[in-house]
């Protein structure tokens, strides 16, 4: 059995369930038990043709005799045994699985609520393992964890109990190998969870590494670097193959070993028990029965030994878990904050200065700007000048000090996050799309599902074209990161998504790199003309993504340079200048 804070709950909820399978269990163990003393019974009447009842009554060993006593109770026993095990099995394996699911419903819904940074700090396929493999652990461990327990409790105590009242001093001989046993395989059993913790993490990296190669198999081909991460590969997969043979070999040790302290105890009874028949102190059915229970107590042993590894990996899993559940939520609304009901798009940074958690230098410093509801403004500068950590902060994807940004006058801060986000669209930088068919992800962002909409949006963004000509159109499913449409297909899917949702306020990041200037400047004008009152900021590289807005923020180094119209950055700004300069030289270049 497993304890800890998340799962303690689920032996309450789930006590019904776990109460009838320990019923269940209980009598097929009180029914195998009897089994030994039926053995002792036809031993005894084949040897002398009669029988002693345990109330002292003598009876012959006759067909009678075997339908009432041998046949009947065991026709009785078997029911009991078949049916009580399906019934505990069904309980008590079910309940873990209803653990499992259930932990993992808590889990998905905790991890919705994370932030970004948690995100960037943990890689997939570690977050993957965790779903799978941990789960699965902690969920054998509370199904397996109770029969175990119980079935050591009570069979193990009723079938030392019955040795005991037949024979101290033999239940004692027989005993000391056992407890040898016990001690050893604890030993081993420490021993193996630090194998089988080593174990868990090779397959983490293993699942980290082919998330990785899949998500990145175009870098991987256009470098021709295929090979290389097959070595990589084969090398981790070795690792993985490593640490499960170590951990199978010691595994097959123990039980080796287990098997011959059972066959020595086996040795041990049938000396001594011989010795007892011998001296008349046993009879031959007697011996039987007592081997009967002793093979009944062998289960409880291994099961405690196997309790006892089965718990510490258990543990191991469950603090995994729990450390993912424990996880902060590091973006939550402040006590005093308020739903917004009505969002304008006055959006406003007030001297703020960004570090992201955990780094060493600030990515934004004393930013300061405005934009007016309704206005189309650019952010433009290097890479790495600061232009997404503005989106990621506008959209509340990290806290930011009071009285840094506000909107709508509003400091952030004061509003909950999810009604500001309400009023939000956003096109990532990496145009993320699901596995899905292209209408659903492009009714994604809103709950209207009607088509139209999808088709207006498709529309805006320039690709309903594109769609109408594939086989299934709008029914097309994406494959794997919708990968089976062309990068500029893939941004227009993206913006048609944000538009869906006519948010009062649109940020796209880098959105259009990837189209033609021609493409670009039919979005641009159906942007213009669709989002006509409503705030849009384009975050760009291309100047002609930018030049026709209301205004334009030039970034530097996590510094604002300069905040204009084209015209008048291009009038006073040096770096907007030779920015100007540079992409001029390159459009011409390039003709
Ligand atoms: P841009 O969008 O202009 O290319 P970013 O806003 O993405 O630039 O990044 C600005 C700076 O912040 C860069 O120096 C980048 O390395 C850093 N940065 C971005 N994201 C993170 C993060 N999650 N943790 C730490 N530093 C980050």
């Amino acid at each position: 059995m497993i304890f800890g804070k998340y799962i303690n709950k689920f032996y309450l909820k789930y006590a019904l369930m776990i109460l009838i399978g320990i019923a269940a269990l209980v009598a097929v163990d009180y029914a195998q038990l009897i089994i030994p003393e039926i053995y002792g019974m036809v031993v005894n009447g084949i040897n002398d043709g009669s029988v002693t009842l345990q109330d002292g009554t003598l009876l012959t060993f006759d067909l009678d005799f075997l339908w009432q006593y041998i046949c009947k109770p065991m026709f009785i026993i078997v029911a009991v045994i078949v049916s009580g095990r399906f019934l505990w099995r069904i309980c008590l394996f079910g309940s873990g699985i209803k653990v499992e699911r259930d932990l993992r419903r808590q889990m998905f819904d905790h991890c919705k609520d994370l932030s970004c940074e948690f995100y960037s700090r943990n890689k997939i396929g570690n977050m993957m393992s965790l779903f799978t493999n941990d789960l699965e652990t902690v969920q054998d461990c509370f199904g397996s964890g109770i029969m175990m327990t119980c079935d050591a409790l009570f069979m193990g105590g009723m079938s030392l109990y019955k040795m005991f009242k037949m024979d101290s001093t033999m239940t004692l001989l027989s005993l000391i190998p056992m407890a040898l046993m016990l001690v050893v395989s604890v030993l081993v059993g420490k021993y193996m969870t630090l194998k089988w913790q080593v174990r868990q993490q090779a397959f983490s990296d293993l699942s980290d590494f082919a998330q990785e190669s899949f998500s990145g198999i175009a870098v991987i081909k256009a470098f021709v670097k295929e090979f290389k991460e097959l070595l990589a590969f084969r090398w981790l997969n070795k690792k993985n193959e490593n640490a499960n043979v170590t951990y199978t070999r010691i595994s097959t040790l123990l039980n080796i070993a287990v098997t011959l302290f059972v066959e020595s105890v086996i040795c041990v009874i049938l000396g001594y028990g011989s010795f007892l028949v011998y001296q008349t102190t046993f009879n031959a059915g007697q011996l039987m029965e007592f081997i009967g229970y002793f093979n009944s107590v062998v289960w409880p042993i291994m099961a405690i030994t196997e309790l006892i590894e089965m718990v510490s990996r258990g543990k191991a899993s469950l603090k995994r878990v729990s450390d993912l559940l424990d996880a902060k939520q590091d973006v939550t609304d402040a006590p005093e904050a308020t739903d917004v009901t009505e969002v304008k798009g006055d959006i406003r940074f007030d001297n703020l200065t960004f570090r992201y958690p955990g780094a060493d230098y600030d990515s934004l410093e004393n930013v300061s700007f405005t934009v007016k509801a309704g206005e189309n403004v650019g952010i433009v500068g290097k890479t790495g000048s600061g232009k997404t950590t503005v989106a990621d902060l506008i959209l509340r994807c990290y806290n930011v000090p009071k009285g840094t940004v506000f909107v709508d006058g509003k400091d952030v801060n004061d509003i909950t996050v999810k009604s500001l986000r309400d009023f939000c669209a956003y096109v990532p930088q990496d145009n993320f799309l699901f596995s899905d068919t292209i209408e659903n992800n492009i009714s994604f962002a809103t709950d209207r599902g009607d088509i139209e909409d999808v088709k207006y949006a498709a529309q805006l963004s320039d690709i309903d074209d594109n769609i109408s000509k594939f086989t299934a159109a709008y029914q097309t499913v994406l494959g794997e990161r919708g990968v089976t449409v062309s990068g500029g297909q893939k941004q227009r899917i993206s913006i048609a998504r944000a538009l869906m949702k006519d948010a009062s306020i649109l940020i796209l990041d880098d959105s259009v790199s990837a189209v033609d200037t021609d493409t670009e400047r039919v979005i641009l004008s159906n942007l213009k003309q669709a989002r006509a009152g409503k705030t849009t900021i384009f975050i760009a590289h291309r100047i002609s993504t930018v030049q026709g807005l209301d205004k334009i923020i030039y970034l530097d180094n996590g510094k604002i340079l300069d905040v204009g119209s084209h015209e008048e950055l291009l009038s006073r700004c040096k770096e907007y200048q030779n920015m100007v300069a540079l992409q001029t030289l390159e459009d011409e270049e390039g003709l």
